[in-house]
């Protein structure tokens, strides 16, 4: 296994939606496994292809931080079929570390799509989780939590990294 480099924003890979995954082979499962050591490492609790430069439909999360084996699941082709309620809370993404913002999400959700062998299932999320499935689903989509809050509040996260970018400790 080994740690991925995680791309950042503003590479344009995070901001177009990824292409289908449509096969299910070694080939997969060993990205599957890099990225699960590369979300452990960062540490974070989700990480989608187009993170790592890979321009597919495929997430891994663990809410649980590895504490929990059934909390590690990885999806490829997630749709979210159902939101129910809210939740606000600040959320943060590893292609834009160390810069939170609070984003109003669905406190219920369920996901569909496939497992690393191709076979439909579901994940059901509450509260985190709920917000993990949506950020890395949208991720998918080439959406980014920034376009998910109001402009101003999207200046703030921009002008944040701007300064950063300047005293040159933002990653590229
Ligand atoms: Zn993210």
């Amino acid at each position: 296994m080994a740690v991925l480099k995680i791309v950042t924003w503003p590479n344009p890979i995070l901001e177009n939606p990824a292409d289908p995954v449509t096969k299910f082979d070694d080939d997969l499962r060993k990205l599957a496994d890099d990225m699960f050591e590369t979300m452990y490492a960062a540490p974070g609790v989700g990480l989608a292809g187009v993170q790592v430069g890979i321009a597919k439909r495929l997430f891994v999360m663990d809410c649980s931080g590895g504490k929990d084996k059934s909390s590690r699941y990885f999806m490829a082709n997630p749709e979210i079929i159902l939101q129910e309620g809210k939740q606000d809370g600040e959320e943060g993404c590893l292609s834009i570390p160390g810069i939170d913002s609070k984003v109003q999400r669905s406190m219920r959700v369920i996901a569909r799509g496939h497992d690393l062998k191709g076979k439909e299932f579901e994940i059901e999320g509450i509260e985190l989780e709920g917000r993990c499935l949506l950020h890395e689903t949208d991720h998918c989509d080439g959406i980014l939590y920034v376009n998910r809050i109001t402009p101003l509040k999207r200046e703030i996260v921009k002008r944040k990294i701007r300064k950063l970018q300047k005293a040159g400790e933002w990653p590229e």
